[in-house]
């Protein structure tokens, strides 16, 4: 039963970032072990002994095999985040995170912690002259009372010093995350939230879209200055549009930055009281909503953004049917021009984009296989690296094609309108290091620097002179957690909290402290 502690001991020592937790790990297996051990040698009969064997070794093979992918994958004891990140995506994102990061090590790791549970396994299958070593005499009333101190001595030091590290923090993690789930519902699910007072808004017939992006990093884009052709279309269409260089996302993991960008909690907030988003607020000001997605809408549990979703008054998941879905992004634009076409004079479409998410070339169709050759600005230079960043950077130039589409068309009827196109976050494709895609724990520069960009048409601007007369506003540092505040802007919604100083296009805009990861001033920041 010691030998998940050896596992531990041994692979833990390369896997555990810090020693004081490693040693803090060492400790609370050690104190599990002695416990099951102990529970075991209580009984007297053999068969009972043989069924808290099983079950023990397999405890503590699954807490060691839990523990080692934890600091594997995300460099960090388990923790509710973590759990969000797993239980939340969904199942075809997870086959896709699956063959990207489900690698040797991660097999390795479930073979190694399960190794002595298999073979007791097979020893039971084969019937072989088995457990033995169980078929001790009765043991003496000395011995027992010993086992039962050793056994409350050992509980009573894991409770008290070693609570983080023990089997509960596994199923505190998923009660923690099930109180938010809950919370989150009860806030943003509904069309309507109480919490929403109103001050004045504006009621002109408009068309407003704003597109979600998924994993577009900046660095890859030619609008941005990268050194490749990603985006022809855009480019052309700059003078056209209000670029922004300096957002960054709250966070690189989808749920955790919809969750700040789309709604009222930031960092500073992270639970807002009262609690609404950018759907219920455009409800309140008389729009019709349509929410229109590319994005799978649950994950193993129903995941916030579908949640927020859930709050438009029409709602339309493209990717529900297709598991491994490869359903291009321009899927969407039929049903945007739909949206644009119904009835009602104020609509407000959001759209969600797959973007440019791993795997890449599942996102873009044949004619969009662009580029070839390594880039010169590319930091690990392998056949791998190589591969990847053709992919991402084929990817990001069909994102410029559903991006300027969606313009284009919303141009083309010549309303009051605006388009507003920002991403969740974005990659890091061997940018800083020698990595692709994007996870929490290797957070870096191209995960949070995202585009941002705006187009008006020409009634809106007429309608809002501030806008087109908007001076200096390039290099406004921004972070997408206080989009809420931008986005009421635009619409000309005043509420109660509104803050004119955290809308990007706002004539009093005040720069503020961006903060990331576990309050980190992004400005500051020393990679
Ligand atoms: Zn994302």
């Amino acid at each position: 039963m010691s030998f998940p502690l050896l596992v531990i001991a041994l692979v833990g020592f390369f896997l555990i970032p810090e020693t004081n937790l490693y040693f803090r790990e060492l400790g609370a297996l050690f104190l599990h072990t002695a416990i099951f051990v102990g529970i075991m040698l209580f009984f007297n009969t053999f068969k009972l002994r043989k069924v808290f064997l099983l079950i023990f070794q397999f405890l503590l093979s699954f807490l060691v095999a839990f523990k080692l992918f934890f600091y594997y994958t995300f460099e960090a004891k388990p923790s509710a985040s973590g759990v969000f990140v797993i239980f939340e995506t969904n199942a075809a994102e997870a086959s896709e995170f699956f063959s990207s990061y489900f690698d040797f090590t991660i097999g390795a790791i479930i073979s190694v912690s399960f190794l002595v549970f298999f073979i007791l396994i097979l020893q039971l299958v084969f019937k072989q002259k088995q457990f033995q070593f169980l078929r001790f005499k009765n043991i003496s009333l000395i011995f027992k009372v010993v086992t039962i101190l050793l056994i409350v001595a050992s509980a009573y030091f894991l409770r008290r010093s070693f609570r983080d590290q023990s089997l509960f923090i596994i199923s505190h993690s998923i009660q923690e995350y099930n109180i938010a789930k809950n919370y989150y519902k009860e806030h943003l699910a509904k069309q309507e939230n109480q919490s929403i007072k109103i001050n004045s808004k504006n009621e002109k017939p408009q068309v407003g879209i704003v597109i979600i992006g998924e994993s577009t990093s900046r660095w890859h884009m030619q609008l941005y200055n990268y050194n490749r052709e990603t985006n022809p279309i855009l480019s052309k269409m700059k003078d056209e549009l209000f670029i922004f260089n300096d957002v960054i996302a709250p966070e690189v993991m989808t749920i955790k930055s919809l969750e700040k960008s789309l709604t009222l909690s930031d960092h500073n907030n992270p639970k807002a009281e009262n609690n609404f988003s950018i759907v219920q607020l455009a409800n309140a000001a008389g729009f019709e909503t349509f929410w229109i997605s590319n994005q799978q809408p649950v994950g193993f549990t129903e995941s916030t953004p579908t949640i927020i979703a859930t709050a438009a008054k029409h709602k339309q998941f493209l990717a529900t049917d297709s598991y491994f879905y490869s359903i291009y992004d321009e899927a969407l634009i039929p049903e945007i021009r739909n949206a644009i076409k119904t009835e009602s004079k104020r609509k407000l479409i959001f759209v969600h984009l797959i973007g440019t998410h791993r795997l890449y070339p599942k996102r873009y169709t044949k004619e969009f296989d662009y580029f070839e050759g390594v880039n010169e600005r590319t930091k690990y230079k392998t056949a791998y690296s190589k591969a990847k960043v053709n992919e991402y950077d084929n990817a990001v130039r069909y994102n410029d094609f559903v991006v300027s589409e969606i313009i284009k068309l919303t141009k083309a009827e010549n309303e009051n309108s605006f388009v507003v196109y920002f991403s969740d976050h974005g990659d890091d494709v061997f940018d800083t290091q020698d990595f692709v895609g994007h996870h929490g724990h290797k957070g870096s520069k191209p995960m949070f620097d995202v585009p941002f960009l705006a187009w008006f048409s020409d009634d809106y601007l007429n309608n809002n002179k501030r806008i087109d007369t908007l001076n200096n506003y390039e290099n406004r540092k921004y972070n997408a957690e206080d989009f809420i505040y931008s986005f009421s802007d635009i619409i000309n919604l005043d509420f109660e909290g509104f803050d004119a100083t955290r809308s990007i296009f706002s004539s009093s805009f005040k720069e503020r402290k961006r903060l990331i990861k576990e309050r980190l001033d992004y400005d500051t920041w020393e990679e």
